[in-house]
């Protein structure tokens, strides 16, 4: 029996509407499993701007301070190349993953399956009932019961988009920004825009756009063939297995029973049995829902299942291939890198800096001062009090108007510093510093003392 084509996409009428899916909710291991990674996925994406990690919140872009809290991590804005390696992993990673797990981040990472398998899908159903119940609910006339389960659900939909949007937002604002930001909008205002155009669009996500956002509008959709091969892994039907297909009555040899509980479970409206297609986003419901049948009618699971396009073809599985090497090792060699540039990196950063247009002065008793700021950012966990001395000349002095250089953990502070020294004779001179904490910190800064006749030259700071 031939297969039929794939000549249009499921979603699309024959005048060109829209159909709207009712994909029956299917419980089996993938399902389940997948259920157990989104409930921890959301949990984590809701809760890191809320909660704590070291004294700071779990995930926090702040840009007005240029700082990047990510789970205990600081970054600063002059650990930008932590930030290449960052983008790097997440490159090679998904490169190395689509290349041996297809679309893997589709199926069970990407927030819009997330959100919309985990939480949408089983809110409407709670509301509207199941796909049967809600096909009816959608064509009879508007009426107060239909008003107010739509009405219910949409309500409930805004929670979700608002939730979402909130934290979204917190990310960028703090937990208490973003609460502000919401109180009184003038105080953020392009917070409080963003969390309301994000509101929107999420919305609109939710109660229409859907899987539309999967098969049109997401590039990934677009590009992931280009890094799979016959050999990556992918969900497939086993065609020599199942066809010809037909009713067990039928008498025909096939497993596949026609039951269709595959196409009704799919998210994207597809039919796995017309081979791999685009709009497939590896959700694995399918899987479930045929191995559901194979049990009842005595056949062996997995006419459906994770495997490759050459394994399905009867040749042996392959996941270790040149390309997965090649992704595998440029992946290893980024991640470790960021490890070792993380590990390996000051965890305190020192600085000074003259104050602008002030060279030096003469002091009442004849001696020079050269007024200096000193940088420190601290990158540890700990508040870090800091001691500022001279090294060299022996004649010199440093000294500051704030009485402790206390830093707190994951902050940059600047303090005045006073380098007083007798005339040394020459406009310029070398002036020596040690820069220690209570934590064991020690390091060296070299600066210049300027005295009489010299001017800062305007970019002047210190060496270390
Ligand atoms: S669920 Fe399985 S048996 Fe039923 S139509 Fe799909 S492939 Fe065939
Ligand atoms: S074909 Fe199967 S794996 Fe692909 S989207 Fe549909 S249900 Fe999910």
């Amino acid at each position: 029996m031939p297969l039929a084509e794939n000549d249009t996409v499921s979603t699309l009428g024959d005048e060109g509407q829209r159909v709207w899916l009712y994909p029956l909710r299917v419980m089996g291991r993938f399902v389940r499993a997948r259920t157990a990674v989104s409930i921890v996925l959301v949990a984590a994406l809701l809760a890191a701007p809320w909660i704590e990690v070291l004294g700071h919140p779990a995930m926090y872009f702040d840009i007005e301070h240029r700082r990047f809290y990510f789970w205990g991590l600081t970054l600063f804005a002059t650990d930008a190349s932590y930030l290449l390696f960052l983008f790097g992993a997440f490159i090679f990673g998904v490169f190395f993953f689509t290349a041996v797990f297809g679309r893997v981040w589709c199926g069970w990472l990407c927030p819009q399956t997330v959100f919309l398998e985990s939480v949408i899908r089983p809110i409407e159903e709670l509301i509207e009932g199941p796909p049967s119940r809600r096909k009816r609910l959608d064509a009879e006339p508007w009426s107060a019961r239909k008003l107010f389960r739509k009405g219910l659900k949409l309500t409930a939909f805004l929670v979700v988009a608002g939730a979402i949007s909130t934290t979204f937002t917190a990310y960028f604002l703090g937990a208490h920004g973003v609460i502000e930001a919401q109180a009184d909008p003038g105080s953020h205002p392009i917070g409080f825009a963003a969390f309301v155009a994000l509101t929107g669009v999420l919305m609109f996500d939710f109660a229409w756009f859907r899987e539309q956002t999967c098969i049109v509008a997401c590039p990934y959709g677009r590009f992931q063939s280009v890094l799979m091969d016959g050999d990556s892994l992918t969900i497939g039907y086993d065609v020599g297995r199942g066809e010809p297909r037909g009713k067990p009555k039928d008498g025909l040899g096939g497993d596949c029973v026609d039951c269709r509980k595959c196409v009704q479970v799919c998210p994207t409206g597809i039919d796995i049995r017309k081979g791999i297609q685009m709009e497939c986003v590896n959700c694995a419901a399918c899987i479930d829902a045929c191995d559901g049948i194979m049990d009842k009618i005595g056949r062996p699971r997995g006419l459906i299942r994770y495997a490759s396009l050459n394994s399905l073809a009867g040749s042996p599985l392959r996941l270790v291939r040149p390309r997965v090497i090649a992704y595998g090792l440029a992946l290893v060699a980024v991640t470790v890198g960021f490890g070792a540039a993380v590990t390996l990196r000051e965890p305190i950063e020192v600085q000074v800096n003259r104050m602008v247009n002030a060279p030096y002065v003469t002091l009442p008793d004849g001696r020079i001062q050269n007024m200096l700021t000193l940088r420190v950012s601290n990158k540890t966990a700990l508040v870090r009090h800091f001691v500022v001395q001279t090294l060299e000349p022996s004649d010199g002095e440093v000294t500051s108007p704030v009485r402790d250089l206390a830093v707190g953990a994951g902050q940059v502070a600047s303090f005045p510093l006073l380098l007083i020294r007798p005339d040394p004779g020459a406009a310029r001179s070398r002036f020596s510093l040690q820069v220690s904490d209570d934590h064991g910190y020690r390091h060296r800064l070299e600066t210049v003392f300027l005295a009489h006749g010299a001017a800062a030259p305007a970019d002047e700071g210190t060496r270390p």
